[in-house]
């Protein structure tokens, strides 16, 4: 046994650290897992998993909407927020319950403090005023909201920090960013019956995603009424004497709200760590500098999660942390692999996706084939509504592999997830076509695109 006080220490009870304490603590380590806020991390206390309950949540209007095209009279129905919160807050306690459970079965030491870097091997417990030393280290502190805009009056706005403990649903929002955060939180209150005006910068929400995909979403954003002002930033924030919030834009423009809410991203939560006491080295915006094993310039310690600037997706986190353990563990040298990374974005319509855009992909394939769908799913039929659902499956025309697969519409997560295998194994086009057909479905469209909608060669695309 070394002279340590642990084998292992981890900074951070988040979805990586937690992971990595308690599969650690599980092989018969001493472990010790430091936690200054609550357990779970940004993904089970603030992230993930409230803004999904949300979402549910916010579906339900058109729920109730659409069951009228089948028959059902609903009646008056009714919101209230304080129910929803409360009970969100309940099942986020149980699964921060779960986590600690995690950890205390197998014995890891639940260290319910700030903890910060005094060497490297040192770390300072700021609860119990102490120091302990641990042979290694794993910092998994994850990333908060930006706050500062740079704009007057920012200090009026919230995050997604606040937007989950809100005392009522406010009856209108500003949303600044073009993001995952701004698009799904536009459509959460939307869908909950809020004013929405969602001010982004650029040209169309959700930069890097396939254009399609973010013009359909958009065009979806629109039709539900949602004020999507493009090519915008925020120049002020002012209070007004009624205490509501009167935001100026670039253009001139003012829009007054309830709430004003900024989505303009994460930053690392290094300040104040004691990287520099430990010598670890981070990168000019503070996120931790890690090599392909996910180790820091220092030999003992290690980094994963939002903290390192890679994938800040909740599973990334988790797999970065199986790879620490394989590779410094189990004598198993593992990399982290960040390829075809399926991911959704849960706005209202839902985005699935995998692979390259196709913006992305002409750069990179001299040739493809691009076969598109974009159609009202039988559901929407007798309502009358004319959402559409859009389905895209980018092909490398030399070697038929599918490199981008992009849906948007109901279920398109979960489609995501599946197609995520099917891509990941390098699946071609006529793997595809020799599915058979899920029948009805909508999913069915993804293996009965038998011809191309066009040609993408040397970056232009051909028609006909
Ligand atoms: P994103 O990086 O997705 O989006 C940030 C947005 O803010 C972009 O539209 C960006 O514009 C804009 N922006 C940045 N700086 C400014 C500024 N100074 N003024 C105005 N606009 C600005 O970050 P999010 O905060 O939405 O989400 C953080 C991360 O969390 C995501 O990248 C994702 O990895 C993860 N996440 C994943 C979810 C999921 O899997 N469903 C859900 C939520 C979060 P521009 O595009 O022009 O740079």
């Amino acid at each position: 046994m070394s002279n340590f006080d642990y084998d292992l220490f981890v900074i951070g009870g988040g979805s990586g650290g937690v992971r990595a304490g308690r599969l650690v603590a599980g092989m018969g380590k001493r472990v010790g897992v430091a936690e200054e806020y609550r357990w779970g991390g940004t993904c089970v206390i603030r992230g993930c998993v409230p803004k999904k309950l949300m979402v549910y949540a916010s579906q339900f209007s058109e729920e109730f909407d659409a069951a009228k095209g089948f028959g059902w009279c609903v009646g008056e129905s009714t919101f209230d927020w304080k129910t929803l919160i409360a009970n969100k807050d309940v099942e986020i306690e149980r699964l921060e319950g779960l986590y600690q459970k995690g950890l205390a079965n197998n014995n890891a030491d639940i260290i319910n403090s700030r903890a910060e870097l005094r060497g490297k091997h040192e770390v300072y417990l700021k609860a119990l005023d102490k120091t302990v030393t641990a042979e290694k280290i794993l910092i998994a502190v994850g990333g908060t909201p930006v706050r500062n805009s740079g704009v007057e009056g920012d200090e009026m706005c919230i995050t997604s920090d606040e937007v989950f403990h809100l005392n009522e649903l406010p009856n209108s929002i500003v949303i600044a960013g073009g993001g995952y955060i701004a698009v799904e939180f536009a459509c959460i209150f939307a869908g909950l019956g809020s004013h929405v005006t969602l001010v982004y910068r650029g040209e169309q929400i959700l930069r890097r995603f396939d254009d399609d995909i973010r013009n359909a979403l958009y065009e979806e954003m629109i039709a539900k009424g949602i004020d999507v002002r493009l090519g915008q930033t925020f120049s002020k924030i002012e209070g007004t004497s009624d205490g509501e919030k009167e935001v100026s834009l670039s253009d001139g423009s003012i829009v007054k709200a309830d709430q004003v809410m900024l989505a303009i991203g994460r930053s690392p939560m290094t300040k104040g760590l004691g990287l520099d006491a430990a010598g670890v080295e981070s990168d000019g915006r503070g996120y931790i500098k890690v090599d392909d094993y996910s180790k820091t310039n220092v030999d003992n310690i290690w980094s994963v999660g939002d903290v390192i600037n890679r994938v800040a997706l909740t599973p990334v986190a988790i797999h970065e942390s199986m790879c620490l353990i394989e590779t410094e563990f189990k004598g198993n040298p593992t990399k982290p692999d960040y390829g075809l990374i399926a991911t959704a974005v849960f706005s209202q319509p839902e985005i699935g996706t995998v692979g390259l855009s196709e913006d992305a992909a002409s750069k990179k394939y001299a040739e493809l084939n691009v076969f598109k769908a974009h159609f009202r799913p039988m559901k929407n039929t007798l309502l009358g509504h004319t959402n559409k659902m859009l389905m895209k499956i980018i092909v490398d025309a030399t070697s038929d592999v599918v490199v981008g697969l992009h849906v948007m519409g109901h279920g398109a997560g979960e489609m995501a997830q599946a197609l995520g295998i099917a891509v990941k194994m390098k699946a071609t086009k006529a793997d595809f076509d020799n599915t058979m057909a899920v029948h009805p479905t909508a999913a069915e469209e993804l293996v009965t695109m038998y011809a191309p909608s066009y040609k993408v060669i040397n970056g232009e695309r051909q028609e006909g």
